[in-house]
């Protein structure tokens, strides 16, 4: 009897190990992998890790991240990581993580001339914060360029078993598992392969009780998938500028970052001023905080609130022709895939056609 239970529990703690999978989908209008995978358009790596207050990186977590990417990512001028300093707990107390990730995102140092592939690690402690996040390490779908790490999460495994399930994401991130040739589109399904959904049963029982874990790695399938993926020519209506990821569609952008969608009018203005674009955003997040500080105890639908946006045309010449230029880029945008750019045109375009209606009379 008391084996059965035993057994129960190791399943259930199996289970308990995976990635967020269902949100390690990508969608598929987004496939910035190449731009990780390639060495162009760019030639360098940079990563920025941010962590709250208190966490505690497993030991060799920032090497193991570097070798990792530098093995899978052709970039001959390196990949560079850079660990911010922690973010004092005042800053983040009764914020959702949403927000959270936006504020403490700096982009690429701007010192260097050339613009490089961005990846962003987000480290917290959801033992002690961010309650009701979801605690699984994960990828955003719709922004696959941060990791979300949660400390808290499998904190009593050995520190190689946390280490791997960082690597697994980063797979994630280099668009693994999309072939379901030897998956369901969300995992790997061969068994002890890192983009498998958990490590192998051994490890699962050993890890455990840490008398035995093997490190997990990609089975040939997967490094096959990364090989031809390096293959493929890069879409050319995505990039980067600074940590934004941009999508060039008819008539517009859409600069994202997770929980955070920019429509931008292209091409008014010909060039997007990220630095100028992350200030904006930092500036509506603050400004938002406070009514979702205000609806305290309601702060976990938050954490997977998105932030969107529209940066619209400039006021060049009269207010009518500005209204018209932003009306017909609200349009197109009403077709978007992504759905939170649709549901803010919708909401835009019905203000300015108002506004535009008050003009006329
Ligand atoms: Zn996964
Ligand atoms: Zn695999």
């Amino acid at each position: 009897m008391k084996i059965a239970r035993e057994i129960v529990t190791l399943l259930s703690i199996a289970a308990f190990s995976g990635c967020a999978s269902p949100s390690s989908i990508p969608a598929p209008y987004l496939h910035p992998e190449r731009l990780y995978l390639q060495d162009r358009p760019y030639t360098r790596l940079y990563v920025e890790i941010d962590r709250t207050e208190g966490v505690d990186l497993p030991p060799f977590f920032v090497d193991q991240l570097k070798a990792f990417l530098g093995e899978h990512c052709a970039k001959p001028d390196g990949v560079e990581v850079i660990l911010d300093p922690p973010i004092p707990a005042s800053e983040f107390e009764n914020m959702p993580l949403s927000a959270l990730s936006i504020l403490c995102c700096n982009g690429p140092a701007p010192d260097h001339a050339t613009q490089p592939a961005y990846l962003h690690v987000v480290a917290y402690d959801g033992k002690t914060a961010f309650k009701g996040a979801m605690r699984e390490p994960r990828v955003l779908f719709t922004c696959p360029s941060t990791v979300f790490w949660n400390v808290d999460y499998a904190r009593s495994w050995p520190d190689q078993t946390r280490l791997d399930m960082l690597r697994h994401e980063l797979g994630h991130i280099l668009g693994l598992c999309r072939n379901t040739a030897h998956g369901d589109g969300a995992h790997c399904d061969k068994h002890g392969c890192l983009m498998f959904p958990t490590p192998d049963l051994l490890s699962q029982i050993g890890g455990r009780v840490h008398l035995y874990y093997r490190e997990q790695r990609l089975c040939d399938d997967c490094l096959h998938d990364l090989k031809q993926a390096a293959e493929v020519p890069c879409e050319d209506n995505l990039s980067f500028a600074g940590p934004f990821l941009i999508r060039k569609e008819d008539g517009y952008l859409v600069a994202s970052l997770p929980f955070c969608e920019l429509i931008v009018p292209h091409p008014i203005p010909v060039e997007f001023d990220w630095q100028k674009a992350l200030g904006q955003a930092k500036a509506y997040v603050r400004k938002s905080m406070g009514r979702v500080r205000r609806e305290e105890g309601n702060l976990k639908r938050y954490h997977e609130g998105a932030f969107t946006a529209f940066l619209g045309a400039p006021q060049t010449a009269g207010l009518t022709e500005m209204l018209e230029q932003n009306i017909a880029v609200l349009s197109r945008a009403m077709n978007d895939p992504s759905a939170d750019v649709r549901r803010l045109a919708s909401h835009m375009l019905k203000k300015r056609q108002e506004a535009l209606a008050t003009q006329g009379r």
